[in-house]
């Protein structure tokens, strides 16, 4: 990181973003940092020396020779069609290994022309958070971008209550979101630049078809439906699925409101501001497809020049969505399953099984542990629909070519531990108040989730009440 290259700067007109420079702040303090992050990044001598890395790192200083920007872009929140860009980041730049380009991101680190009434400015608590969520989707093995440091920064932050000011170092392929399309669709002249530009950087071996955008369109469909199938598969729940937050790179990005489901239940939301449950657990696929609908229209020049033929074009790519999101989707759970053979019979299985564990509030990740070594909780086994289905499933897995592979699809389909909410409340608490070992411990727990390990018990109750906030 001697230097970071700003591709995105160099090769974009000056209206998909703003020179912008990080707000210093008084006060900077490393409260977390992640080795492993730096290791992977090839960062980790760069950033060995303490002092630099708290400058660096809080927004203090950038290095000599970089240009950081905030990125321009729209989206559709809730519905609604609205103009946005980075209220509260910084573009710090691009850092490239091993023919790999990462955008480095200062979250938190002030005010842009993009802040509207914010502040620019994070909570302590909201980048730990994001922090430990978006480490935890990491070795759960989702696709999300990374995060490299937290620092606290000496400022207060006013929310309802004073809170310490962060800055979050978040590490992405990109920062490109649908919501950027938006945005370049506005400017229908800029917007074979930007698709060409976003193209080179992600799918380069479409710059020669004949129709990249609607190939473009294709691959960024393909890549949402493995992230959202991975979301059903561990129980996450965005919570703000809103276009300008759907990565272009398929990473699962801006953990704001986000939590994961204990009990399942498919209309479970916990963010405080979704009140129609828009985002809820179950309607995730739904959005994504309305979310890629959103891009599809966006692309529509580049598809054809005559609106119809382009509309008729990306309409067929659309189309296909529900078909390989349910392919994708079955296998998964066949997998959580441990079913090797995939039949149309067996995904009668998966949707029985999803109205039982429903009906009885089971733990979603539990019940698929519980399973695999054979101790149903009882108030399961008690019922007899439940009996019905666990010899169906009995059946189904004799049926399997081999019993060991059944098993290994379920080791590494099933996680024993997630975030739990009561568990990353309680550390983040205990955190913002000074003593971070808690939350250490947590993050060092969930990096291994798939490894033979005590269950989670959850306190009755918990969920009921339990609120997430959008970046706090
Ligand atoms: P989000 O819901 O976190 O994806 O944010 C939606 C939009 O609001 C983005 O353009 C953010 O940059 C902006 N935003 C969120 N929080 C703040 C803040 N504290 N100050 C300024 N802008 C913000
Ligand atoms: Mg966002």
């Amino acid at each position: 990181m001697t230097t970071l290259e700003n591709s995105y700067r160099d090769n974009l007109p000056s209206k998909f973003y703003s020179d912008q420079l990080p707000t210093s702040v008084p006060n900077p303090e490393t409260i977390c940092f992640n080795n492993n992050l730096a290791r992977e990044l090839k960062l980790q001598e760069e950033l060995s020396n303490p002092e630099l890395a708290i400058h660096f790192l809080s927004g203090r200083e950038v290095l000599k020779g970089t240009h950081p920007i905030a990125q321009a872009y729209a989206g559709h929140q809730f519905g609604q069609f609205t103009m946005l860009g980075d209220g509260r980041a910084v573009l710090l730049g691009e850092h490239v290994i091993d023919s790999h380009r990462f955008d480095v991101q200062l979250k938190g680190s002030g005010a842009t022309n993009y802040s509207r009434r914010g502040d620019g400015r994070a909570t302590l608590s909201s980048m730990l958070r994001e922090y430990l969520m978006s480490e935890a989707m990491f070795h759960l093995g989702i696709k999300t971008t990374r995060s490299l440091a937290v620092m606290k920064t000496g400022e207060s932050v006013y929310r309802e209550q004073v809170n310490d000011g962060a800055v979050l170092t978040r590490i992405a392929e990109s920062h490109i979101r649908v919501g950027s399309f938006e945005y370049a669709r506005f400017y229908t002249d800029q917007l074979a630049a930007f698709t060409k530009y976003v193209i080179k950087r992600h799918d380069p071996d479409l710059l020669e078809s004949e129709n990249y955008a609607l190939e473009f369109l294709e691959r960024v469909m393909n890549r949402q439906i493995d992230l959202i199938v991975n979301w059903m598969r561990v129980g996450f729940i965005h919570g703000v699925m809103n276009t300008d937050n759907m990565s272009i790179a398929g990473e699962t990005i801006d953990y704001g409101p986000c939590a994961f489901m204990n009990a399942y239940h498919q209309n479970t939301v916990f963010s405080s501001i979704d009140k129609q449950g828009r985002y809820a657990f179950g309607n995730q696929p739904r959005i994504a497809h309305w979310n890629l609908a959103i891009l599809a229209n966006a692309l529509l020049p580049l598809i054809d020049k005559e609106e119809k033929a382009a509309v008729e074009q990306a309409e067929r790519v659309i189309q296909t969505f529900p078909d390989l999101y349910e392919t994708s989707f079955y296998k998964m759970m066949m997998n959580k399953l441990g079913i090797v053979n995939t039949s149309m019979e067996n995904r009668k299985l998966v949707d029985e099984l999803l109205v039982l564990l429903q009906n009885h509030q089971v733990d979603y990740t539990n019940f698929f542990v519980s399973l695999r070594y054979k101790s149903l909780e009882p108030k399961l086994l008690k019922d007899s629909l439940f009996q019905d289905w666990l010899k169906k499933w009995e059946l189904a897995q004799t049926r399997n070519d081999g019993s060991e592979e059944g098993l290994m699809l379920m080791d590494q389909s099933n996680p024993v531990i997630i975030p739990r909410n009561h568990l990353v409340e309680e550390v983040l608490k205990e955190a913002v108040e000074g003593d971070v070992e808690s939350f250490n411990k947590l993050v060092a727990k969930l990096s291994t989730p798939y490894v033979q390990q005590e269950i989670q018990h959850i306190p009755s109750g918990f969920d009921r009440s339990y609120q997430t906030f959008c970046g706090t």
